[in-house]
């Protein structure tokens, strides 16, 4: 295996430093390490080293609709990104209900070998809500499972919900809940407001998700597990889990953590006004308010995590009428530009407050071994170089997902990840794939 020296890296945008890499292990930081024999030399000069990131939350398609993205295709895209590992959501065709599926996504992962896939577990058989999937052969199957999700769908029925919660603490897993409130958004297009009303386009409203969220939260004391709440969305999300985390803390025992997704820190609904099925996403963008209110509780550690909700979609998924075109945008490989641009260059959070969202807390909240490991002698070797002063505009077009339902095309976003290492071996350089 190639042994790698990384020269001059700026560790959570700390002073310049060498890196050297062993065996897929971090075997040395400090300055001026001697290049040894067969060595190959990477400059760093002015990039900034992360932990490789960790996404909780990526659709991955596969299963089902390879038209829109592949295990191959969406591991490519996550490496440009920075990401080393990715939760693949269980919303594919045939749904990821069973060991057999999940351990076919985490197979499909490990031949791509782009980036680490960790497959997520439906809650009920066939994302249906009406019986529990079986949750714990697939914590025991050779994808071993920890997260559980109906994504794409809300775990609605409280008995359920109850029942899985109870039923993850035998494996230290946990729910992550897709908080919206079936009957309160049929048919619904966009947040609830003003705005709604003038375009004509069926309203979302914010309580939606409050309520389910506040549910869910009381729920989770009651039988004392483990809860992750999906794109929290609206100032009121942020407000009942830091209620929740409050209580958490005083009494023990139980767990509620939250997301964030970078369309959220930066897109208001104004954007639907274009009638461009482009921002079409669940849940829908909502308003300046809310993207403060998340900001600054992804700032004060409510939130605990950005996670992507990378959602591809074909072209003719995405080029109709509003009401007719699917919900989701790409995420993968702008989620760092974009958290630089809203939360960074904002001041709101520094770059270990970036590992710590971005990479940290999403591998503890996983309960992923391998990943969320600082950049230190004897760790593994999961590395993104990252040039912070570099802009870039998107192209929609020299993306590495097989769909194009970028909302940033033709925009100016900061930074550019140069490469990233998963366990010492580099899967992008300069750039672009290794
Ligand atoms: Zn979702």
């Amino acid at each position: 295996m190639t042994t790698y020296l990384i020269r001059n890296a700026r560790i959570l945008g700390d002073a310049p430093v060498d890196i050297a890499i062993e065996d897929g292990t971090i075997a040395a930081v400090g300055s001026d390490l001697a290049v040894t024999d067969g060595v190959e030399v990477v400059d760093a000069t002015g990039l900034i080293a992360l932990p490789g990131l960790v996404d909780l939350h990526t659709h991955l398609r596969e299963p089902g609709r390879e038209d829109a993205e592949t295990v191959e295709s969406g591991t490519q895209a996550a490496a440009l990104g920075g990401f080393t590992a990715v939760h693949a959501m269980a919303n594919t065709s045939p749904v990821a209900d069973t060991a057999g599926v999940v351990e076919q996504v985490w197979r499909l992962g490990r031949e791509a070998g782009h980036c680490d896939v960790f497959p997520v577990g439906a809650v009920t058989v066939g994302l249906a809500g009406e019986q529990l999937a079986e949750l714990g052969a697939m914590a025991d199957s050779a994808a071993r499972v920890r997260v559980f999700s109906d994504d794409g769908k809300c775990v609605a029925d409280p008995v359920m919900m109850r029942r899985a919660l109870e039923y993850v603490k035998a494996f230290d897993g946990v729910i992550a809940q897709h908080a919206q409130e079936p009957r309160l958004t049929e048919d619904a297009q966009m947040n609830e407001g003003e705005l709604s009303g003038r375009l004509g386009l069926r309203g979302w409203p914010a309580v939606a998700e409050e309520a389910i969220i506040a549910r869910d939260v009381l729920l989770t004391q009651h039988v004392r597990s483990r809860l992750h709440v999906c794109h929290v969305s609206t100032a009121g999300s942020v407000e009942i889990v830091r209620w929740a985390k409050a209580m958490a803390a005083a009494e023990g025992g139980w767990t509620v953590t939250a997301e964030a997704c970078p369309h959220h820190l930066l897109l208001t609904d104004e954007l639907a006004a274009t009638y461009d099925p482009i921002y079409k996403v669940n849940p829908p963008l909502r308003t300046a308010t809310d993207v403060a209110a998340l900001r600054a509780g992804l700032a004060d550690g409510t939130i605990d995590i950005v996670a992507t909700d990378h959602a591809p979609h074909p072209h003719e998924d995405k080029d109709c009428e509003w009401q007719a075109a699917a919900f989701g945008m790409l995420g993968l490989e702008t989620a760092l530009s974009i958290v630089q641009q809203t939360m960074v260059d904002t001041g709101l959070i520094d770059w270990a407050g970036v590992a710590e969202r971005l990479s940290y807390a999403p591998a503890r909240i996983g309960r992923l071994a391998g990943h969320g490991r600082p950049i230190a002698e004897g760790e593994p070797a999961n590395i993104v170089l990252y040039d912070a002063a570099a802009t870039r505009v998107i192209e929609s077009g020299e993306m590495a997902s097989l769909s194009r339902n970028t909302p940033y095309a033709g925009r100016e976003l900061p930074g550019r990840v140069v490469a990233t290492f998963l366990r010492g071996k580099p899967t992008v350089l300069d750039g672009k794939l290794a």
